[in-house]
């Protein structure tokens, strides 16, 4: 195997173990309940996620999301609060474009950021979290502490290039980490404002296929607002969920159990028809 090709699938796996940590892992099972994992297999899953934020919190804010869809008290309304506080100035409070920008492109420097800033998890700032309590190694790794150690680990790949002095490596990988963070960024954004319905909501969510292309199915945002519990979320003819397929092979495995999707009864009462 020549050295790009191995970089290059180097790069595929670490997008989609990172990538499959958040969807599946913080999004699907852990916030929806909608399929259960075995500890040996959810805590190194939700482990590679863990430059999404600290997962507790992570999960707290995507319920009231869900809860306050596009309304003022939804923690990252586009129409509500403007595209570039939706996209990613929430997380740390900022509301200048420029400085949402700057952090939108920070690469592997926003890990060391949002371990210095981003809020960490108290009782009282996730308490629609109770559910969570029972894994002892999400609440570590959602405190300062534990938090801040996961970080260090996730950034040793870029000490290591920094070590060697490998920055062809290091700008390579500097852009799949912004592209792995703002592809998880539009889904909190573009597709609260552009795309098309599948399934009728109450709220602006919109299925879009590029967004879902790069965030492994998290872009058919529409359909997982009219079935959030859904493992699901590629619902209507023809959108490919990677995440899903995902699901469907540790389900084959028998790793994934208890997996919810709806039935075509239950989908075609919510379908918009063209
Ligand atoms: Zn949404
Ligand atoms: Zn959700």
């Amino acid at each position: 195997m020549t050295s790009e090709l191995t970089i290059g699938v180097l790069l595929v796996a670490w997008y989609l173990s990172v990538g499959l940590g958040v969807t599946v892992g913080y999004h699907r099972t852990l916030t929806h309940r909608s399929l259960e994992l075995p500890n040996w297999f959810l805590y190194p899953l939700v482990f590679m996620g863990l430059g999404a934020g600290p997962p507790i919190p992570w999960v707290s804010n995507h319920r009231n999301h869900h809860a306050k869809t596009d309304t003022p008290e939804d923690p990252h309304a586009p129409g509500i609060h403007g595209f570039w506080f939706a996209h990613c100035g929430w997380y740390l409070g900022i509301r200048n474009r420029l400085a949402c920008f700057l952090y939108a492109m920070a690469g592997p420097l926003r890990l060391l950021i949002d371990a210095a800033c981003r809020p960490v998890y108290t009782t009282d700032s996730c308490s629609n979290t109770q559910d969570l309590k029972k894994f002892p190694f999400l609440v570590f790794i959602s405190r300062r502490p534990g938090y801040i150690l996961g970080v260090l680990i996730h950034t040793l790949p870029f000490v290591i290039c920094l070590a060697f002095q490998n920055y062809f490596f290091l700008a390579i990988m500097w852009f799949t980490v912004v592209a792995m963070y703002n592809a998880g960024d539009a889904v909190n954004s573009v597709t609260h404002r552009w795309g098309g319905a599948d399934f009728q909501t109450s709220d602006k969510s919109r299925n879009q296929f590029w967004v879902a292309m790069f965030s492994l199915g998290e872009g058919w945002h529409n359909s997982h607002h009219a079935f959030p519990s859904s493992a699901r979320h590629g619902l209507a003819p023809g959108q490919l969920d990677l995440s899903w397929l995902f699901i469907r092979l540790l389900r084959r495995l028998k790793i994934a159990s208890s997996v919810r999707q709806p039935n075509p009864k239950e989908l075609n009462k919510r379908r918009l028809v063209a």
